[in-house]
């Protein structure tokens, strides 16, 4: 429910089928990834073979699933779309791998996240393409091989140091998402707006893509809230100034924090010097869990050198003070 966060809602999911890109063309950012990606896809259909498996690592929102579904259509393959989480037993995979066609995209989002035992079973198809399956329980249980066509795996995982290395080293190549500069998320805002329909101008794509967190998730969704403000308040039309007038009404800031990454900043600056606090007592300072604290609004606060986790506390960095407009306190003269 936070404006901010890089995680797909139920509105994204429905706008956002209409918002990918189709082609490796197409796909904005990430050069070394498309490039590398490229390679592999050309090779494969030059030796007419399935290329190697694939693991995409990086945050949300930055185009894991949009990249599997190209690498499907470049391959002129279909592509069966499937995550960790739902994948709880062995046979929940099997009955997923037996059904696959030959040259077939399997996509895994979160893969670190599927059963010890599926875990195991994958390691020998994506080796072999073939998977043991266990047919009764206790010692009359017997393993059936089952042969599968070959396919391509496209895993996806938040950090590819989750990953057991059995199932790291399996595959061929490894792509790893970075956060979007500014001026590439211009470009995301310019193609999603055009796609909608809705009319912007360059500052006021820059405006949007300054607060999207490196995300074109978050761009994209920021996008579609500032076309609400532009069509009811005004004429339609996306200025620099209407862009950040809607997020102001959004409580978007100019760097993308959110309220909740303003109150922990406020907290720590205003009432405890600029730290170092521990972590608990900021919480209760803002109001919310620890948890909250620690798990939703620090890592952008921390990649946005506002803030430091440090063994004696959280403490707030010179930029923070200049962020929120704020004088740090004077060091006492040595
Ligand atoms: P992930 O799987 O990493 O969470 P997605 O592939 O679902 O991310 O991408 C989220 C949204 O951002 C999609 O709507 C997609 O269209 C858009 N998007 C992601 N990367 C790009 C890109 N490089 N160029 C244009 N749009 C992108």
């Amino acid at each position: 429910d936070r404006l901010l966060t890089a995680s797909a809602d139920g509105e994204d999911q429905a706008v956002e089928a209409a918002l990918r890109p189709k082609l490796l063309d197409e796909f904005i950012g990430q050069e070394r990834v498309r490039e590398q990606l490229s390679l592999v896809l050309q090779a494969a259909r030059k030796r007419g073979a399935a290329p190697d498996h694939v693991l995409l690592s990086g945050p949300p929102g930055l185009g894991k699933t949009t990249l599997s579904m190209i690498i499907a259509a470049e391959l002129n393959a279909p592509i069966r779309i499937t995550s960790g989480p739902a994948i709880q037993h062995a046979g929940d995979l099997a009955a997923i791998l037996s059904s696959l066609t030959e040259g077939e995209v399997l996509f895994l989002d979160e893969i670190h996240r599927m059963s010890r035992p599926a875990e195991e079973m994958l390691y020998m198809a994506m080796e072999d393409f073939r998977v043991d399956v266990i047919v009764g329980k206790g010692p009359g249980a017997t393993a059936i091989p089952l042969e599968l066509p070959p396919f391509t795996l496209v895993g996806a995982t938040t950090r590819a140091g989750l990953l057991p290395p059995p199932l790291r080293d399996r595959f061929g190549f490894t792509g790893h998402m970075e956060f979007y500069a500014p001026a590439e998320l211009e470009r995301v805002v310019h193609r999603s707006a055009g796609l909608l329909d809705v009319e912007i101008d360059p500052a006021g794509a820059a405006e949007i893509a300054g607060r999207s967190r490196g995300t074109p998730r978050i761009a994209n969704r920021l996008l579609r809230r500032v076309r609400d403000f532009a069509q009811v308040r005004h004429d339609g039309l996306v200025s620099r100034e209407i862009a950040a007038r809607a997020l102001e009404v959004y409580e978007v800031d100019a760097r993308g924090l959110d309220r909740l990454d303003r109150a922990v900043l406020e907290a720590l600056l205003k009432l405890f010097g600029g730290g170092p606090v521990g972590l608990s007592t900021l919480a209760v300072a803002v109001g919310e869990e620890a948890e909250t604290v620690e798990e939703v609004a620090e890592p952008f606060l921390v990649r946005e050198g506002l803030l430091a986790r440090t063994p004696r506390g959280r403490i707030a960095t010179a930029a923070a003070w200049q962020h929120l407009g704020l004088t740090p306190p004077q060091a006492p003269a040595a």
